[in-house]
């Protein structure tokens, strides 16, 4: 029997696939926060003492990197934290770090967008970080790159300028959990499934950004997005 539905149903949320013409579509979003030492201490914490740690985006907050960012709404402090993104094809719970590693369908250069001042009241009041964190537009994505093509990230640089002046930088290796622990990990918390993303964290140099600034984002291996905010 067909299933008949009470409106036409959203289409699903498809990202691209470098050289292919093929689309990824996305299951879930899952972001690692505070996995570059510099960046905790940088938020006030110390990251001797508390790992990283998880939150999520709704799969719909995508915004491909040859679109513009609209500056959002309920914000003054709208930030850019530039990350190495993770694509799977494979999942599960538990996994061993070889089997997590056998998750990493390939790579893109994300930013983790987010209403700081938002984010930083949700902190003080102990609230959820959700709108600081998980609204319209606040994941931006560029090409996913198979691991098969451009191999094992687990080093390089990894940088963000916003009109032309170098606001981030850091290096892959400094990840605090490196890729296959970030998924060993968050596969313990969740279900893991093909067409999940995983925003690896941010390195330091967080700042906010204004209507007309344009970005620039690169991670070695990976080449570099570039876009405006409008
Ligand atoms: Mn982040």
């Amino acid at each position: 029997m067909s299933i008949s539905f009470a409106f036409e149903p959203y289409a699903p949320v498809t990202a691209p696939i470098s050289a292919s013409a093929l689309r990824f579509p996305v299951h879930r979003i899952y972001c690692v926060g505070r996995n570059y030492a510099e960046h905790a201490k940088e938020m006030g914490s110390d990251p001797t003492r508390e790992p990283p740690f998880f939150f999520c985006k709704p799969a719909d907050a995508i915004i491909a990197d040859t679109l513009p960012v609209p500056y959002p709404p309920r914000t003054q402090n709208f930030h850019h934290e530039v990350e190495l993104v993770l694509a799977l094809h494979r999942g599960g719970k538990n996994l061993t770090l070889e089997a997590a590693a056998g998750c990493i369908y390939g790579y893109g250069i994300g930013i983790d967008w987010t209403r700081r001042d938002l984010q930083n009241d949700a902190k003080k009041t102990g609230r959820p970080w959700d709108t600081g964190k998980a609204f319209d537009a606040s994941a931006t994505l560029g090409p996913i790159h198979l691991h098969s093509v451009v191999g094992e990230l687990g080093s390089g640089k990894i940088w963000l300028s916003v009109n032309g002046e170098l606001r981030q930088q850091g290096d892959l290796a400094d990840l605090i959990w490196n890729n296959a622990e970030i998924i060993a990990e968050l596969s313990t918390l969740f279900e893991l499934r093909q067409g999940d993303l995983i925003y690896t964290g941010t390195p330091a140099g967080v700042a906010a950004v204004v209507r007309g600034d344009r970005l620039e984002a690169g991670i070695d291996g990976l080449g570099s997005i570039q876009l405006a905010i409008c």
